[in-house]
């Protein structure tokens, strides 16, 4: 399953906030399978947000759009999504007895944009706040603080996977580019994807969706590592020789 993640905020663009929302699902959405390809960031603003949930909603099976959902002048993301679905925004009765029922909000209490979705959207509750989300063909709106984006998300998690992917990661105080001969021997030997992590050591992440396949390229490359590492302690390493090709 192919996911698009966007992101709507000003405040996400200027630096004000730190995007955790998309490294969250992201690394939620890859742990349950599903294969995230997409994060874009983009204003508070109707119109980018229709483009962008309709370039998106065409390409990918699911997309998720957070941030935006309040009663605030500066969110818009329900206007954006209706926009790009062609529709209206109206009052959901649904969100209306939930928010009168489990949290004890009567209409009164409420600015009355508060419960506007996109006519024809599925409302989500928000477990955690106030403003609703909402499913819509295959995007699904969600709050932007993340204790409310996290429950909610949890609420449909079910609807996103893939296959299992399973991941090994092997270590090395080698630079990268030592590394490249053996990356490109793995890949060739093994049916698994590389992610090379360069840091204080590089992190070299293999996964696949065969454990054997991924098991053993970890031991091979692991091997490799070790005899790597042998000789970086030999004595023609201290003269600051270029290790010997494996
Ligand atoms: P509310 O109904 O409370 O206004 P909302 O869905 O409208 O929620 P926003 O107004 O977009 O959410 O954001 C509320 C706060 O959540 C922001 O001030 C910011 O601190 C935080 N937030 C928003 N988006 C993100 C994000 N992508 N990552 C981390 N924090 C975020
Ligand atoms: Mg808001």
């Amino acid at each position: 399953m192919r996911v698009a993640l966007i992101t709507v905020g000003d405040e996400i663009l200027s630096g004000d906030t730190v995007n955790t929302n998309a490294a969250w699902l992201g690394e939620r959405l890859t742990a349950s399978g599903a294969d995230v390809e997409r994060m874009t960031v983009i204003p508070d603003r109707v119109a980018g947000i229709a483009r962008i949930v309709n370039e998106f909603r065409a390409e990918y099976d699911a997309v998720i759009i957070t941030g935006g959902l309040g009663p605030t002048h500066d969110d818009v993301t329900m206007e954006g999504v209706a926009a790009a679905f062609g529709t209206e925004l109206e009052a959901d009765k649904a969100a209306e007895q939930w928010l009168a029922e489990e949290a004890g909000y009567s209409g009164d209490d409420l600015a009355p944009e508060t419960t506007h979705i996109p006519a024809d959207a599925e409302f989500l509750p928000n477990p955690e706040g106030v403003a609703p989300g909402c499913v819509i063909g295959n995007v699904y709106v969600l709050p932007g603080l993340p204790a409310e984006m996290k429950a909610m998300f949890d609420l449909v998690a079910d609807e996103f996977g893939g296959d299992a992917r399973y991941v090994e990661t092997v270590e090395t105080p080698e630079p990268e580019s030592e590394l490249l001969d053996r990356i490109e021997t793995l890949r060739e030997q093994f049916d698994v994807i590389v992610g090379s992590y360069p840091g204080e050591h590089v992190k070299l992440k293999i996964q696949g969706y065969d454990e054997e396949t991924v098991t053993e390229a970890a031991a091979w490359l692991e091997a490799n590592r070790l005899r790597r590492a042998c000789f970086r302690r030999r004595p023609a390493s201290r003269s600051g020789a270029a290790y010997p090709a494996i």
